[in-house]
């Protein structure tokens, strides 16, 4: 039995929809190395580093180094199956593809960046009077749930 046989023969953007909710498991369709990859950052809920893809996909394919990381998200992204998402002065991170329009948050005590749900709106009214607004980026930055709790004799105010 060819387990890949069909490769070629899915179009994964085709439908429009993301490969969760596809009735094809991922192994079926991935090597096992990138679907260990994009089970990662589809368990992770916020976008990840290849360094911590790396890190979490470990316990499914733990022969699996950095260079085959980013050999399967270049692959995946270029599928659609993941999105980049590049903030300012920053490595790229990745997300699962398929979750609509929403913004991030960054701790700037640990670096990790998080998905912030809905949207502030109203934003055309800051454009100029014959100016059209396209589109925006929003990013909350601040300290994580993690990184607010007081640490022992050290009170946060
Ligand atoms: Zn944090
Ligand atoms: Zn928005």
């Amino acid at each position: 039995m060819q387990m890949y046989a069909n490769e070629n023969a899915i179009s994964y953007n085709a439908t429009g929809l993301p490969w969760l909710r596809t009735t094809i498991p991922p192994m079926e369709r991935h090597t096992p190395q990138r679907a260990a990859v994009l089970a990662a950052i589809a368990s992770a809920g916020r976008p990840l580093l290849p360094q911590e893809v790396l890190e979490l996909a470990a316990s499914q394919a733990p022969t699996l180094g950095i260079a085959t990381v980013y050999r399967a998200l270049k692959k995946l992204a270029d599928e659609g199956s993941i999105c980049p998402v590049a903030l300012a002065g920053e490595p790229v991170r990745y997300e699962a593809a398929g979750q609509g329009h929403h913004h991030h948050f960054q701790c700037r005590e640990c670096r990790r960046v998080y998905d912030v749900a809905g949207c502030v709106g109203g934003l055309g009214g800051l454009v100029p009077p014959g100016f059209t607004l396209e589109e925006h980026e929003v990013i909350l930055y601040g300290r994580c749930a993690e990184c607010t709790v007081p640490h022992e004799g050290l009170p946060v105010r």
